[in-house]
């Protein structure tokens, strides 16, 4: 990526060298019609680093939006997920392909197992998958989402590539201490889906005190929270005010209390599917 691309946006370094903007733009939720309308308005708002889905059903357009936007495709961080259903070798392989079309690119920068699915399949089959992916050269970085600590341990014990990436729900009501603690020891950045737990962190009277000391919107104190403690974040909206609400994230600072103060708000609470108990397939 050329520094110009990434104004502002701090990267974080990968576990095989590769750097991720440390803000991207999500984009589930995101009908098909309205993703490349959305899309555009994030590259245009300065978002460099878009997270789709074979799942989200926007993968076309997504790839439509950058190749429209007059950006260098190096410029763009892209990340997509191996979709539920797709986690036996040949199956797997198939659906990478259909994603490279679907994107409209030769080759992408991320590309994730979506979830363990852990009642379906084997998973440590479709990471050897994703390996064969990653030594055709058409994605640069391989890495799992939803992921618990014995998935990743069976990953470790029984394949020879540590994921790079592991995506989970984090948020204040949600700060999944143990897992991302476990992440880190394992050289694996984690990835906060959900950031602000849909909306729902958003009425919150702590974070708000906190924004209205520092002049700021909930939204914006709340993923400035996840940019200190190190974790890669993608809000989702479709409301230009609030995609760029969103990334004016680095020009003001948390303290250390209200750090600790936002993580104290932790209920356990999940917005999604408890990934242990998730067999879903579509
Ligand atoms: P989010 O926490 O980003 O919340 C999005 C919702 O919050 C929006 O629909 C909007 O209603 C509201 N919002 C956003 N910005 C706002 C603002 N500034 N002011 C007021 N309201 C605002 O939720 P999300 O979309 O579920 O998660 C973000 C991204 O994470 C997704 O788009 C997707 O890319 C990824 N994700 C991954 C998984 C997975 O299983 N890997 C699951 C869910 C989401």
């Amino acid at each position: 990526m050329t520094a110009e691309a990434l104004i502002n946006v701090p990267t974080v370094t990968l576990n095989n060298g590769t750097q991720i903007p440390q803000l991207g733009f999500g984009t589930y939720q995101i009908a098909p019609a309205d993703a490349k309308a959305a899309t555009l308005a994030a590259l245009e708002a300065g978002y460099r680093h878009i997270d789709t889905a074979e799942m989200y059903g926007n993968e076309k357009e997504v790839g439509q939006a950058i190749a429209e936007s007059g950006l260098a495709r190096a410029d763009v961080y892209v990340t997509s997920k191996l979709n539920n259903g797709f986690h036996a070798r040949a199956d797997a392989l198939a659906a990478f392909d259909r994603t490279l079309d679907d994107l409209g690119m030769e080759s992408f920068d991320l590309f994730l197992i979506h979830w363990p699915l852990p009642a379906v399949g084997d998973y440590v089959e479709t990471w050897k998958a994703m390996e064969e992916m990653q030594r055709t050269g058409r994605v640069a970085t391989i890495g799992v989402s939803n992921f618990q600590q014995a998935h990743l341990q069976r990953l470790f014990d029984e394949t020879d590539t540590v994921p790079a990436v592991n995506q989970i729900e984090v948020h204040p009501y949600l700060t999944q201490e143990t897992l991302r603690a476990f992440n880190t020891e394992h050289g694996i950045v984690t990835e906060a889906w959900s950031p602000l737990a849909q909306g729902n962190v958003l009425s919150d009277p702590v974070i708000a005190a906190i924004a209205a000391r520092v002049g700021r919107t909930t939204a914006q104190v709340t993923l400035r929270w996840h940019l200190q403690r190190g974790d890669v974040v993608f809000p989702k909206s479709v409301t230009p005010a609030r995609v760029a609400e969103n990334f004016a994230l680095f020009d003001f600072e948390l303290t250390d209390a209200d750090q600790l103060a936002i993580a104290a708000l932790n209920r356990d609470e999940r917005t999604g599917p408890n990934p242990d108990e998730f067999n879903y397939i579509p």
